[in-house]
């Protein structure tokens, strides 16, 4: 895997940040110039990996057009790892949570790759 192109903190660094540089550890499955992928630490499903870009964008509403490319490769590289996983036959779920209504918790964009188990309603009612 070729290392991540930010090697230095910046302000708004969240954990996630600090996973993509690699000073504090997860279960990285996937990593390139662009994207990292690890599993979730608190897993709400056989299989939950999140995929964030490298660069820290806080949230959806965040994203600019200079951010096409990255978010491009969450979502393909997103559909490799769940393939790799095992859930190509039966499928999976991609979510990303936005801001308080949305219930995210971590300010820096991730997608979550949820999957090996009927995961039911979208939204709970
Ligand atoms: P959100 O609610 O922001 O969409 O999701 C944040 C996710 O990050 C949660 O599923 C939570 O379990 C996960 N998470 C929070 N802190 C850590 C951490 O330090 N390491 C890992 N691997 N996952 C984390």
């Amino acid at each position: 895997m070729p290392p991540p192109n930010n090697n230095e903190a910046d302000s708004s660094e969240t954990v996630f940040g600090e996973i993509v540089r690699g000073t504090i550890s997860a279960d990285v499955v996937y990593q390139d110039e662009l994207v990292t992928a690890f599993r979730d630490i608190q897993p709400r499903a056989p299989v939950h990996i999140l995929i964030v870009p490298n660069k820290t964008i806080r949230t959806m509403d965040d994203v600019k057009q200079e951010d096409e490319a990255t978010l491009g490769r969450m979502l393909r590289i997103a559909a490799d790892i769940a393939r790799n996983e095992g859930l190509g036959k039966n499928g999976y779920r991609l979510i990303i949570n936005c801001k308080e209504h949305g219930g995210q918790e971590v300010y820096h964009l991730h997608m979550h790759i949820v999957g090996g188990t009927r995961l039911g309603r979208m939204v709970a009612q």
